[in-house]
């Protein structure tokens, strides 16, 4: 069991050069990272070293045949100076999975998380104040055996690296609009749906841009085989509200496990609301609109926390919901969830991994 982990602190901090008022989404980095690398069988001795770029042999298994798996959290700063991470529990168990579906070797849970202790601690300085601003955590696990054979590596190296990031709602554009999409496929049965790996990005490339080039935000998922039930919204869960129930598409495989989905669930339930896990067609939806018993709709994801939905473009059909404009639900869960992450309101879920300083 590690419970030190040998630290190289920068000589001189990036902080001074970061404009915090005009962040976008990862495109800074913060002074330091975590790795670990995986050789001869084991994980070798962790460190935290300055961010800053490495090499790797041109063969590296994660280059060619995509063997990397990432995640994503944050650490918000709490009213009371105190920083908190997110259920980064959640994330690394989820890692844990997608590590097993991409037969990368199992890593220690309680070291993943130590890590994060340590980042937060030396890099503190780094998260936003600013309410629905962040400091964003991207671990990521590649394979770096330099060898041309499809086959699982026998090196990896395990990093962690972070970055401060903006809210994601925008006034001038406070819903998203969205194309279903009937043609390309994110997962299919007996993919890698549920895991968080690279090849499921690369495949969202091509329809991502042709829907932005139609005019819509992101594109919303329908199922691999027939494109008939709705899975997800972009890189986020969705969820809708009809009549007065909250449904969600079911976990079955093809559907990254949210922790943010996983979060509103439990937050709505606690509210008394009755919510949905199976599957939901998109004629469903497109039925409800017409009755009018479809209130709303919404992402959740760790980046945007809660991306209220204003339009579905369903083969040309429009579909409006709630005149384009955030709803009651959506905002009030945005609120709800961020209220706990900053220390606003009791985290009486425990979700909140506070940090000293
Ligand atoms: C990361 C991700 C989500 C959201 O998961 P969170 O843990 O809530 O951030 C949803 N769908 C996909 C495809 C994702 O990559």
């Amino acid at each position: 069991m590690i419970t030190s982990i040998k630290t190289t602190r920068v000589t001189q901090s990036r902080l001074e050069t970061v404009d915090f008022n005009n962040l976008g989404f990862g495109s800074v980095f913060s002074d330091h990272m975590f790795q670990v690398d995986y050789v001869n069988g084991f994980w070798s001795e962790p460190e935290i070293v300055p961010y800053g770029p490495f090499s790797i042999a041109p063969g590296a298994l994660c280059l060619h045949y995509g063997q990397s798996v990432f995640e994503g959290l944050k650490a918000y700063m709490g009213v009371d100076g105190l920083p908190r991470i997110f259920r980064p529990d959640r994330n690394a168990s989820r890692l844990q999975n997608s590590c097993k579906r991409l037969c990368i070797p199992a890593f220690d849970e309680s070291l993943f998380l130590m890590a994060l202790d340590h980042l937060v601690q030396l890099d503190a300085n780094w998260i936003p104040k600013e309410r629905g601003k962040a400091l964003y955590f991207r671990p990521l696990i590649i394979g770096l055996e330099a060898n041309l054979t499809v086959k699982p590596s026998d090196n990896y190296r395990f990093y962690i690296m972070s970055s401060p990031v903006r809210e994601y709602f925008s006034k001038s554009n406070p819903t998203i609009s969205l194309k279903a999409e009937h043609s390309f496929t994110r997962a299919a049965p007996g993919g890698m749906g549920h895991a968080k790996t690279a090849g499921n990005y690369a495949a969202s490339l091509l329809p991502g841009i042709r829907s932005l080039s139609e005019g819509h935000d992101q594109v919303l998922w329908l199922d691999g085989v027939n494109h008939e039930y709705v899975e997800e919204v972009g890189q986020m869960n969705i969820f809708f509200q009809i009549g007065n129930k909250v449904i969600t598409p079911e976990l079955r495989g093809t559907i990254l496990p949210g922790v943010t989905r996983d979060s509103v669930l439990e937050l709505l339930r606690r509210r008394g609301i009755v919510c949905e896990e199976r599957r939901v067609s998109i004629q469903e939806i497109v039925d409800a609109a017409y009755a009018g018993s479809l209130v709303e709709a919404f992402g959740a994801g760790t980046a945007a926390v809660i991306a209220p939905v204003g339009n579905i473009d369903v083969n040309g059909q429009q579909i409006e919901i709630n005149n384009s404009a955030p709803g009651p639900l959506a905002s009030s869960l945005y609120n709800e969830i961020l209220d706990i992450q900053t220390g606003v309101s009791d985290d009486v879920f425990n979700w909140n991994r506070m940090v000293s300083l």
